[in-house]
Order: structure tokens, then sequence, then C-alpha cells
């Protein structure tokens, strides 16, 4: 990446980074390079290329010789991935728990214990309490991280905002606690335009590529950003499992960083009206979203994540009927698992997200049987209001809460 990139807006470098050779090649749009296989010119120098990929070195310039070992349309969606998250660089997976999967199985031998800050992504919950992968776990609330850690430790995982219920930690408050273990923030909710959790002391950043970062719901991924050295060991271990990002994929994703600045805001102040209206809605008992009084008590909004975010989540009055209730009567959003997307989605976490997860333990994290999150798209906030106000009306008439002491439904409006 040319030096002088350092003094350029994020938003211009969405725009333009991983795109450094295309004037060269004589192209203005992203390639999309699809050779499983590569000529060989040179014998030796193809034997020298292969040692050097299945090593985990990172050289656009070598024969990538066979698409497990590099492809260039990948590499230029890395590159673009590493200056938005301001990292040495950054690798790509197939999806984002192929991603984490890597960075678990790249951690040292007897450095196979994980201390994981409650709540994560389902999926994310399940890879670490299941121990698939011959790691252990720890679970911890974000103050209670450094009494988690032992000498096998070899990661701290945690997320903010936290999925679903989208509170924020404070990562170089983690940071500190986890003293010389590399700690990993899972930066999807947030995404690189609100957050970049390196600046606050983290060594790994993971994104679900298949969120925000492609934003069109049409494309997989998983990134990791990091320094050279984790990368290294993260490129031999791709290399040797094979959890590649298409460069379809690749292609899909990268198109969407130009426009990732400005979808994310766009949806922000969408998500930040919608939260305000919800929480002064009778038919809502609790409302979370980082812009709401008292949500932010440490002030990390303005500090560590330069706005509240794209994602709410809120308990509807009369339970986990009335949240489904609720879930069928929405027109404009639809009642659909994944985020970042164009279009607004909306979910019962308890029922698909967080399902995976023991009841006792969803209850214990905050994930209350009622709650529903919804990821805020581009549709007018007042198209997106009127939806959510006919459906909690919806929800209002479904809820038990509308039964009278004596057992007679009340008839509702
Ligand atoms: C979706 C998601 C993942 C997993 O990513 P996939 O691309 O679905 O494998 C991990 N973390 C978070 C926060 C997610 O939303």
């Amino acid at each position: 990446m040319d030096a002088s990139h350092g003094f350029l807006d994020p938003a211009t470098l969405a725009v333009h980074s991983g795109r450094d050779d295309l004037a060269a090649l004589g192209v203005h749009a992203l390639p999309l390079d699809l050779s499983t296989t590569y000529p060989v010119i040179d014998a030796e120098l193809a034997a020298s290329d292969l040692d050097a990929w299945t090593e985990g070195t990172e050289d656009a310039r070598r024969n990538p010789i066979y698409a497990r070992l590099y492809n260039p349309t990948v590499g230029r969606f890395e590159q673009a991935m590493a200056v938005l998250e301001r990292a040495e660089a950054a690798v790509a997976f197939a999806t984002g728990m192929g991603a984490l999967t890597a960075v678990l199985l790249a951690l040292p031998a007897g450095r196979r214990h994980v201390v994981g800050v409650r709540p994560l992504y389902g999926t994310s919950d399940h890879l670490l309490a299941s121990g698939l992968l011959g790691t252990t776990v720890t679970w911890a609330a974000p103050d209670e991280v450094e009494g988690a850690i032992t000498p096998d430790t070899g990661l701290v995982v945690m997320e903010t905002p936290q999925n679903p219920t989208v509170t924020l930690v404070d990562i170089a408050a983690v940071v500190r606690q986890a003293g010389p273990v590399p700690v990993l923030v899972d930066n999807t909710f947030a995404t690189p335009v609100l957050q970049n959790p390196l600046a606050h002391g983290a060594s790994i950043v993971l994104h679900s590529a298949t969120k925000a970062i492609g934003g069109h719901g049409d494309a997989m991924g998983g990134v990791v950003a990091c320094g050279e050295e984790f990368a290294a060991r993260l490129r031999q271990v791709r290399v040797a499992t094979g959890a590649l990002l298409h460069p379809m994929g690749a292609y899909h994703l990268h198109r969407g960083l130009p426009t990732l600045h400005v979808r994310v805001r766009e949806m922000q102040a969408t998500a930040t009206e919608l939260a305000r209206r919800l929480a002064a809605h009778s038919g809502v008992e609790r409302v979370y979203h980082p812009s709401l009084p008292g949500a932010d008590p440490a002030g990390l909004v303005g500090t560590q994540m330069r706005g509240p975010g794209t994602m709410l989540a809120f308990e509807v009055s009369g339970g986990p009927a009335a949240a489904r209730a609720l879930l069928s009567n929405v027109r404009v959003a639809t009642h659909a698992v994944s985020l970042g997307s164009v279009d607004t989605l909306i979910q019962h976490p308890a029922s698909l997200t967080h399902r995976i997860m023991d009841a006792a333990d969803r209850e214990e994290w905050g994930i209350s049987p009622s709650l529903v999150r919804m990821s805020v798209g581009l549709e007018a906030a007042a198209d997106l209001w009127a939806d959510l106000a006919l459906a909690l009306e919806a929800a209002a008439a479904s809820a038990p809460s509308n039964v009278s002491s004596a057992g007679h439904a009340i008839p509702s409006a």
C-alpha cells in the first residue's frame, strides 16, 4: 500500500484500497481471476514459489501455482481490509466461522485455552463451548477476564457491540486484563467504519464479511486482520485446510467496500431514530441501542466507537408469543437471520441465532425470550417505523397479558 494512503480519510480508502495494481494491468474495475491452476514458466522458480506459499509468505508477484495457495482477486480484497482495519495484513476465508476456525487452529500447542467474553455470536459460542477444535474455554464477563487467564491461555475472544444485546465492551480494559495474551475482537457489528479494535490494543480483528462488508446479502466470507506474523500462520492453516474465500465472493465483498461508509452512516441514523421511537412505545419493554440514555455508561461512543451503530434490539411486551407475532407481521422488514444488508432484517435470537446456546445461559447473559434483534437497512425511516408500529399492534393483540385476572380475553383495538 502506498504510504500516502495514511493521510487519506477512511471513506476515501474504502473506495480506492486494494486497487493499486489495476492501472498497470490496464483495467479500472476489479478483475476476477477464476483460475484453479496457473501455467508454470520456470520449474525451479515455481518450486520456490510453492515453498513460499506453504510457509504463509504473501507476495502477489509470485506465480500462484494453484488456487488453494493464492488468488489475486482475494489478495486485493485482503489488502483493502488490512488498510481499513489499520492492520499489517488481512487473511480471508470462506465464511466468518472459517476465519475463527483458522484462528483457533493457529494457536500454539500448549496455549489452546480460550477466555470467551459472553455473549458472543451463537455459533462462535458453540464452537468454543463444544471444544470441537481441541480448545478449552472459560467464560467471563468483561471485568472477569484477568481472573480467567491461565498459563495455557492463548486467546481472549470478545465482541463489541455484543450480539444480540448491542451492549458495548471496553476493548482497552479487556486488553489490559489480558496482559500478554492476544485479544481477538469480532468487529462484524461495528464495521471498520465505526471501530478499529487494533487502535485500542487488540491483536486480532475478525469480520464476518457476509454481513455489512459485502452489504448486499449475496456473498459469504470471513476476514482476519492482524500482524504479519500471525497472518502467515493463518495462511499456512488456510493452505493446509482449504477454507478459501472463493474469488467470486472476494469480488462481491470488495465491490461492497466503496459504499460501506455511506451505507453504515445512513443505516445508523435510521437505527438511532427507530430506537428512540421504540423506547417511547408502550408495547416495548426495553430497547437496546448505544444511542439511548444510560446505554453507554463508560462513554465508549465517541471514543472507542465512532457512532452507536446499525443494530438494535428490543424486548416486546407480552413475552415470546408477542415477539413471534411481531415477526410474522412485519412487511417492509424481512423476518430472517443475518445482518448488515441493504434491507432490514429482524429475528428472534432465542429461536434462531442463539438457539444453539443453553436456555439458562441465554437468560444469564441477557438474551430474554422476548428479545427481538433488528439489523436496520437503507429503507426510509418512516416506512420502517410504520411497519414496526403495525407489527407491534399485532403483537399486543396476541399477548397473554391481554387476558384479565378472571381469565377472559380482553378484546384488543
Ligand atoms: C455472522 C457472524 C459470524 C459468522 O460468520 P459467517 O460468515 O456466517 O460464518 C461471526 N460473528 C458475528 C458477529 C456474526 O454476525
